[in-house]
């Protein structure tokens, strides 16, 4: 028996004549995220997308991938079989076998999308829930909670069996929306930044700020590991760390210790965008949330977005840890960021930060570092000619 994938794509039906262009970008992301495991056609017909499997394709390594890919709503696999009675109600009973079996209850549904075929959809459900009571007589049929849905569509193609679809990653098609840099740190908050980002279709660089010898190689390590999960979602992501020791020393030598945290930030940002402007990324991710900590009070954030040019963008901002951390689960990043290493970030961190920086005070103190001696601007020139660049893909 022939299987496909049934593909829904939900919000993109929404988005009338940019939707053709949004199909393609799908429709390629479908075959990318496919591609470590084989090759796969994927087609429209009736308002409704294929993925049939090329070669000997693995469908269940195909579907579990297409699972991650945004811009679908729901997914099927499916029987594709011809369109007569005498083909389909045994397909369905061979096909569907194991669901059947171990259901208690199930109902049909019938989805007749050419007008053409002799029987109308309640025919169709009448005759194949007979013949599913024939073969299964422990089943009854529940129309409001059954076990299994068994679902038949009529389609000009041919029909097509399958049970309940499973539920898709949402959002919009990555690279319908343009690229943002994400700013990475090995915590929690900003990997699912990222992943709310690139669900909103959004392709991915990411910029990293370690400070050696403060922060360890492990904690890049762990930097890749996490966007290697995100990059399952996001497809491939340009990584960008940059040495940031100087830069921070300085910072540390010459700023009031209380407004470390806040100029370290803005120094970041500064330097983010320089390196997001080189990826064609039009704005900054980065993974705050309202409260979380000294540097995410209204004023700190008023004092880090004056020293950006670009939007930054801050999906988590509302959101309780408890909300974060569910997501952090689902992407199965959260096992790596309770990882314990150093992030730059909390090297020199001042035992009382000022919670509500006032703007005019931070960008004086900041003074310190623009003098002749010291120099920032060339020091921030050498951070961006020092930056290593790496290709982050998903690891199988
Ligand atoms: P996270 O869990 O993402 O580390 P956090 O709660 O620890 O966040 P902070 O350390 O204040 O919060 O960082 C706030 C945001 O600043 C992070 O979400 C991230 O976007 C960015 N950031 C922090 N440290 C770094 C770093 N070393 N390199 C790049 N960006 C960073
Ligand atoms: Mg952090």
């Amino acid at each position: 028996m022939n299987e496909i994938i049934l593909i829904k794509n939900g919000e993109l039906a929404l988005k009338g004549l940019n939707r053709k262009t949004f199909e393609e970008v799908l429709a390629k992301n479908i075959r990318k995220a496919v591609a470590p495991v084989g090759d796969v056609k994927v087609w429209r017909a009736q308002s409704t997308m294929y993925v049939t499997p090329l070669d000997d394709t693995d469908i269940e390594e195909a579907a579990e991938r297409i699972a991650k890919v945004f811009g679908i709503a729901a997914l099927s696999r499916a029987a594709e079989v011809p369109k007569d009675m005498d083909t389909i109600l045994p397909a369905v009973c061979e096909y569907l076998c194991d669901e059947l079996e171990e259901a208690k209850t199930f109902k049909v549904n019938a989805k007749r999308a050419d007008k053409k075929f002799p029987l109308k959809s309640p025919d169709i459900c009448a005759a194949a829930g007979e013949y599913i009571l024939e073969k299964f007589p422990h089943l009854t049929v529940d129309v409001h909670e059954p076990d299994v849905t068994v679902t038949i569509e009529i389609r000009d193609t041919a029909a097509y069996i399958h049970k309940q679809p499973i539920r898709g990653a949402g959002g919009l098609p990555v690279g319908t929306g343009g690229r943002a840099c994400v700013m990475i740190s090995g915590g929690i908050d900003s990997p699912v930044a990222s992943w709310m980002m690139a669900k909103r279709g959004l392709e991915l660089s990411a910029v990293n700020f370690a400070s050696p010898p403060y922060t360890s190689k492990r904690a890049e390590d762990k930097v890749k590991d996490l966007l290697g999960k995100v990059s399952e979602w996001s497809g491939e992501i340009r990584l960008h760390i940059v040495p940031f020791t100087e830069i921070q020393e300085a910072i540390r030598d010459y700023c009031p210790e209380d407004m470390l945290t806040v100029i370290m930030r803005r120094y970041m940002i500064k330097i983010a965008q320089i390196i997001a402007r080189r990826d064609n990324a039009l704005a900054l991710i980065s993974g705050e949330s309202v409260g979380q900590v000294a540097s995410q009070t209204l004023r700190a954030l008023e004092c880090t977005d004056a020293a950006a040019d670009m939007p930054i963008l801050r999906p988590v901002i509302g959101m309780d840890k408890e909300e974060i951390v569910s997501i952090a689960r689902r992407i199965d990043t959260f096992d790596i960021s309770i990882l314990p290493f150093e992030d730059c970030c909390t090297v020199f961190t001042p035992k009382h930060p000022k919670t509500k920086p006032i703007l005019d005070k931070i960008v004086q103190a900041e003074k310190a570092l623009e003098s002749e001696e010291i120099n920032v601007a060339a020091m921030i020139e050498k951070a961006v000619a020092n930056t290593e660049v790496f290709t982050i893909t998903p690891e199988k």
